[in-house]
């Protein structure tokens, strides 16, 4: 996400949003998905109800939910001062940029589930064994 210059964030504003940052992860994919072999494996990320999908341009993201077991309760970081770099970083993250526990300013598109992402596929960009799949997996799921 870019930097901008407006006010920092600071450990109260964390507090308050919940310390969405600390409730889940975000991992890049090494390559742009192409065909329906590297599709299949986005699918079966997305058959995981933890899971999302981010793409950004030509970015692709696997986002995975789950509380970060060194997050008090009172929405404190118990090792703050050995906090990994990525979590030291946030500090810098702007307020206009911040993007809270519903990733509201992310530019990109978020796929919730497979179903979402074999109509993108079907709709947007034409792929045939994506609509196919879809038709099936939402027969399967009227059963
Ligand atoms: S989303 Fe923003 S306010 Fe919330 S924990 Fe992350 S950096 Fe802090
Ligand atoms: S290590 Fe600390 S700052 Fe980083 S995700 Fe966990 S609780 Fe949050």
């Amino acid at each position: 996400m870019k930097k901008r210059n407006s006010p920092p964030v600071t450990p109260a504003d964390c507090i308050a949003c919940g310390s969405a940052c600390c409730r889940y992860i975000i991992v890049d994919l090494p390559h742009e998905p192409r065909g329906e072999e590297s599709f299949e494996e986005l699918l079966w990320y997305l058959f995981n109800p933890h899971t999302k999908l981010l793409k950004e341009g030509r970015r692709w993201s696997l986002m995975v939910s789950g509380r970060c077991r060194m997050l008090a309760d009172d929405g404190r970081c118990r090792i703050y001062e050995d906090r990994p770099f990525l979590c030291g970083d946030y500090p810098q993250v702007t307020a206009d940029e911040c993007h809270g526990p519903d990733l509201r300013d992310f530019s990109g598109r978020i796929f919730q589930s497979a179903e979402e992402l074999l109509t993108y596929l079907a709709d947007e960009r034409g792929k045939e064994w994506a609509r196919r799949r879809l038709k099936r997996m939402v027969a399967l799921e009227k059963k």
